[in-house]
């Protein structure tokens, strides 16, 4: 168990100066062992609004370790996963939309609607839980000496978090090899309704 986690791959996940790092994992696209009219089109797939349709082993990851740990993208076009210590909160949001799920701060009173569809808006039966990032560093410049001067119980628990969160990185990867197979990227103008003043005359 020393030799798995001191040997695991590792991302400096600050500027060197402030030396943090995690343990990591490698998710750069010319690595994911495709090649041909596949690697452009996953080169295709990194610059759209992709990573919602992947990230869904990371929430059931956060979910396992009760928010105590999450996985965050890190690196140029987020070549890398990386480990981090979690906490959950709670956002502040108390009513949504029954049609599109836009979250609202304000509470819903009768005839409330959403900002964005106008669909009804109703009450939150109870606060969401979120889970942010807290810290980015775990066992930095840990060798394995120390990794055997802990005791067996601390490295059994290490391991399992680590061993856990390289199957949830593995799931990430397979996901976006199945994006490949099942999506292609479509280009459309999209329509943001913005407010603005003008003159008009009086
Ligand atoms: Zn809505």
């Amino acid at each position: 168990m020393a030799d798995f986690l001191a040997s695991h791959n590792r991302y400096n996940t600050m500027n060197s100066w402030n030396g943090n790092s995690s343990y990591a994992n490698c998710v750069k696209v010319n690595r994911l062992g495709i090649n041909g009219t596949s690697l452009e089109k996953a080169f295709e797939i990194l610059a759209s609004d992709y990573w919602d349709e992947i990230r869904f082993p990371i929430r059931e990851f956060e979910k396992s370790w009760y928010g105590g740990y999450t996985i965050g993208s890190n690196g140029r076009s987020g070549g890398y996963l990386v480990l981090y210590e979690a906490e959950v909160y709670s956002p502040g949001h108390r009513s949504t939309c029954t049609r599109c799920g836009q979250l609202n701060f304000q509470q819903a009173v009768e005839g409330s609607v959403c900002g964005v569809c106008r669909a009804p808006r109703v009450n939150l039966k109870s606060p969401l839980k979120w889970v942010r990032a807290k810290s980015s560093s775990i066992d930095h410049r840990m060798s394995k000496e120390d990794y055997l001067d802990m005791s067996h119980a601390w490295l059994k628990d290490r391991a399992e978090l680590v061993r856990s969160f390289d199957a949830a990185c593995d799931q990430v990867r397979n996901a976006f090899i199945e994006l490949i197979n099942d999506f292609m990227v479509v280009e459309e103008t999209v329509m943001v309704p913005q407010k603005v003043k003008r003159l008009e005359r009086i």
